[in-house]
């Protein structure tokens, strides 16, 4: 060979040798764009989830606070009571705005009422239908097509004519009265059970003679009223009208015994802004021994009652 020849062999090879190279590190730098490309894009990927996860925490957290600030402004009364109703917060606070002198449970039970709102506004069906503890007023309401299911004669001996009450409350009235007589004193019941469509007659002839507005003061639009539960009754000592029961000494024996028989009275001048009624010393309402011992001790109208021991149980 040549040494032209040699050296012309030479360069060749070279250039071969370049050309590999070139090519290798066109690969090795392609394969670390792409390694890169992977880490950036990954990297980016699990910035956006944190993100998505940070905004979830953000917002409960957010949230969190909002109620705990809100809470607080009712001293935590949350923690206290358990009739308590989260959803009602709002409510709650503009109550307690617009009442300051009221301490924060009476906040809630009044609320939990309805009492923030007139009455026969934001009305709800009253549960526990057919039952010795259902409520009826001018916020719960029974409907035009509720009858007590087991409706039976009051013993003629303690009532003015024909008088219905469900089984429990005419059997515990009778009780009551037989044991009144016996020690001198005359309970009559003279309005019971009254039927939805008695009672739009009453209520509307009342409205016609003094006005809705005074009519609503003692007596209840139908579907509303006590009376239609078959639990409630209207007495008298059978000598004075029923609106004088009030000074007779048959009241006084009412006050000392109704609840050992399971009735309440139901509207005093005390308790006209809660129930919305005026003094209504001959109406009782029949709601069991034990209930009607509680609030014989613990003294409260059966609103209270109801929101603190019974609706949210
Ligand atoms: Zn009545």
């Amino acid at each position: 060979m040549s040494t032209t020849k040699k050296k012309k062999e030479k360069k060749k090879k070279k250039k071969n040798t370049i050309n590999i190279f070139v090519i290798l590190d066109i690969i090795l730098i392609a394969i670390l764009i792409l390694f890169l490309y992977n880490i950036i894009t990954n990297h980016n990927k699990s910035d956006n989830n944190n993100n998505n996860s940070n905004n979830n925490n953000s917002q409960n957290e957010n949230k969190k606070t909002e109620k705990n600030e809100k809470t607080a402004l009712l001293g935590n009364i949350n923690e206290k009571i358990d009739f308590f109703n989260m959803d009602y917060i709002d409510r709650y606070i503009a109550y307690k705005e617009k009442h300051p002198e009221l301490d924060n449970e009476t906040i809630v039970v009044y609320v939990n009422i309805g009492l923030d709102n007139d009455y026969y506004t934001n009305t709800k069906d009253s549960p526990n239908k057919y039952t010795n503890i259902v409520l009826a007023n001018k916020y719960y309401y029974l409907g035009d097509d509720y009858v007590p299911k087991d409706l039976v004669d009051i013993d003629k001996s303690y009532a003015s004519g024909k008088k219905q009450m469900t089984k429990d409350a005419a059997h515990a009235f009778e009780n009551m009265a037989k044991d009144a007589k016996k020690s001198g004193f005359n309970i009559r019941a003279t309005s019971t059970y009254r039927s939805y469509s008695y009672q739009t007659t009453l209520y509307n002839n009342y409205a016609k003679q003094d006005g809705k507005k005074k009519a609503d003061t003692y007596s209840a639009r139908a579907g509303y009223s006590e009376h239609q539960t078959g639990l409630a009754v209207d007495v008298d000592n059978t000598k004075t009208s029923y609106t004088q029961f009030g000074n007779t000494k048959e009241f006084g024996w009412m006050k000392e015994n109704a609840y050992k028989y399971g009735f309440i009275l139901r509207y005093t001048k005390e308790t006209e802004s809660i129930t919305g009624y005026i003094n209504e010393p001959w109406h009782y309402r029949y709601v069991g021994e034990e209930i009607a011992k509680y609030i014989h001790n613990h003294p409260m109208t059966y609103e209270e009652y109801y929101v603190r021991f019974i609706e949210n149980k």
